[in-house]
């Protein structure tokens, strides 16, 4: 079994920000998932570096395209280390290897006979890199996304002929029902296919800051084609061996709405053109919302993910982002409503159930758990818990599976509550039944633990160790499949007053 993610590279024109720290989160909680089922995965991300965009910034710095590429991309690469994100490969379009493989496929396509010169004209952003087309442009020839006023463009292309998959794109729809999720998004990809497709441009003309077209060297391929080919490429020479014929084709592109097009569309034309397998799925999760508006460097309503991480963890954004916002929909996010999640969730439900258990076991039983059996009233309510997890995340429903998991947090402090061990301990003639709640306790927290990993990572790794359990296969996941002998202190995973901890 391979498992195969990717996030969108991104564009290297703009500073990290929460919507990219979110993409690299979802697809870092799938990687980690399919890790602890033993599978072999490979996690992508990475920056997208040619284009219009880059050359006119570069050009106003009095710069080359390649050094604002380096500079910026290196802010990117390491915005994954931050997040705690454990990606496999970081691919930059501008590396050698990935040029050359572009102009391996795109040539491929060209002999394909789904290549032709044209005239395109149209109404063009230069933000997006992107033609408008009549029926998205904005009051007063704006771009929908970036509002500013679209130029009128005529160049010398050659086309890619997407007209001609038509129908073998509606017939991927039709046969392959979750191909785009969620099921909103696939029916829009849907709809645009069926208005019917015309031909794209695959060259720009006018623009060098591109990988060059190879039969003709007054072009460079257009951004977006360059840009989709990196979750081919990568896998090309990420590692000394080639790794295309074990893990290709992608398990799920993750990516935002603004590019649904694209990789819905545009790409598995190509990939049809280019006879490669089509990605299992595409997964389109919404825009974080503040002030209602979608979070980007041009709207300036950008919230930092660094200042959150700084003083709370990477653990405590990773969480509250996919607790707050159901995954796939749009949502607004705060630091208001982070803190409370913090506060309410991760340090009192949390935080509280692992200091508290591992309190009592030191004073009870000085940190030796018991290996009898577990309390029946609380095995049942675990009981499917892994394969539902499972399920849910291989749907990518990541809120929904950290929702079943956080259900379980909340059994158990109930269950502290319900058998109240501190009262227990006052009677030595319950000792038997003090030692089969404490085990029943800790083993439910080695429990949701191990299931929350993928989402807390750090934290997790922490409270495992505590234990003295740090396996993390998911096939030992379940309530009662770990055999605890002897738990240690443990400072507080999530610390309330967090200025002190980082001083
Ligand atoms: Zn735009």
């Amino acid at each position: 079994m391979s498992f195969y993610v990717t996030t969108p590279i991104y564009y290297v024109n703009a500073a990290p920000h929460l919507g990219h720290a979110y993409t690299t989160i979802a697809a870092d909680v799938m990687a980690r998932h399919h890790r602890q089922r033993g599978e072999e995965v490979f996690f992508l991300t990475g920056t997208d570096e040619h284009g219009e965009p880059v050359a006119d910034a570069a050009h106003a710095l009095g710069v080359e395209p390649q050094e604002l590429a380096d500079k910026n991309a290196e802010r990117f690469r390491a915005l994954a280390p931050q997040l705690s994100a454990s990606n496999d490969f970081f691919i930059r379009t501008t590396d050698p290897q990935h040029e050359a493989k572009v102009q391996e496929v795109l040539g491929r396509v060209r002999e394909g006979g789904y290549v032709y010169e044209g005239t395109y004209e149209g109404w063009y952003c230069p933000r997006c890199a992107d033609f408008k087309a009549d029926n998205e442009i904005e009051e007063g020839t704006r771009c929908p996304i970036h509002h500013i006023e679209l130029t009128r463009e005529q160049e010398q292309n050659y086309f890619f002929a997407l007209s001609a998959f038509q129908e073998r794109l509606e017939a991927l729809y039709g046969e392959h029902e979750r191909f785009v999720l969620p099921a909103t998004r696939r029916n829009e990809a849907l709809a645009f296919i069926r208005s019917g497709l015309r031909d794209v441009p695959l060259t720009r003309h006018r623009l060098r800051w591109g990988v060059r077209v190879p039969w003709d060297d007054e072009h460079v391929f257009y951004v977006w084609f360059d840009a989709l080919l990196n979750y081919y490429s990568a896998l090309s020479y990420a590692r000394d061996q080639d790794l295309t014929a074990r893990l290709w084709p992608p398990s799920y592109h993750l990516i935002g709405k603004d590019i649904l097009r694209f990789h819905a569309v545009y790409w598995p034309a190509l990939l049809m053109a280019a006879e490669l397998e089509l990605p299992e799925h595409i997964f389109v999760h919404g825009f974080l919302l503040m002030d209602g508006e979608k979070m980007s460097k041009s709207l300036g309503n950008v919230l930092d993910p660094f200042a959150v991480i700084e003083r709370f963890g990477a653990d405590a954004l990773r969480f509250y982002l996919f607790r707050e916002v159901p995954f796939g929909q749009d949502g607004s996010v705060s630091t208001a409503s982070f803190e409370l999640r913090y506060e309410t969730e991760l340090a009192n439900e949390l935080g509280n159930l692992a200091s508290r258990t591992i309190a009592m076991l030191l004073r009870y039983r000085g940190g030796e758990v018991s290996s009898g059996a577990l309390d029946e009233s609380l095995t049942g309510d675990f009981s499917g818990l892994v394969d539902s997890v499972s399920e849910l995340i291989d749907g990518a429903e990541l809120t929904l599976a950290l929702d079943e998991i956080w259900r379980r947090v909340r059994r158990l402090n109930r269950y502290v509550e319900e058998r109240a061990p501190w009262v227990l301990a006052r009677d030595p003639a319950n000792a038997q039944e003090l030692d089969c709640v404490l085990r029943t306790l800790v083993e439910g927290l080695r429990s949701v633990a191990v299931l929350l990993w993928p989402f807390l990572p750090g934290s997790s790794e922490r409270l495992l160790a505590a234990l003295g359990a740090s396996e993390l296969a998911l096939a030992g996941a379940a309530l009662g499949a770990g055999q605890i002998a002897r738990v240690q202190a443990l400072e507080s995973l999530f610390p309330k007053d967090t200025q002190a901890a980082s001083a």
